[in-house]
């Protein structure tokens, strides 16, 4: 392990390349994450932004997320995968498209 003398947070790896600070904008989230997921983020990020033109960009529950007159859709990313969190009812509204994986 090695830690970051700076902001303390601990990494597998030496001299690991972080956002160091505080992460309040969805630009710092990205810059935190590891360099080959990075495009990925920036792709669902412009995804929402195209389909939401009007919402607000804010880390909410320390995920980027989309706000208009409330939270519309959360994304994160996580060791093994990208998770995207709408309201519940777009998930009701979509449920026949969206898929899930069992392990
Ligand atoms: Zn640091």
């Amino acid at each position: 392990m090695w830690k970051c003398l700076k902001c303390e947070r601990e990494f597998k790896n030496a001299e690991q390349n972080h956002f160091c600070g505080k992460i309040s904008t969805i630009d710092d989230y990205i810059a935190d994450q590891p360099e080959e997921v990075r495009p990925l983020l920036q792709s669902v990020r412009k995804t929402i932004r195209d389909t939401a033109p009007e919402a607000t960009e804010k880390i909410s529950w320390q995920m980027p997320t989309f706000w208009q007159r409330e939270n519309i859709i959360h994304f994160a990313a996580f060791k093994k995968h990208i998770g995207v969190f709408p309201r519940g009812e777009a998930v009701g509204v979509f449920a026949d498209r969206l898929t899930h994986c069992e392990w």
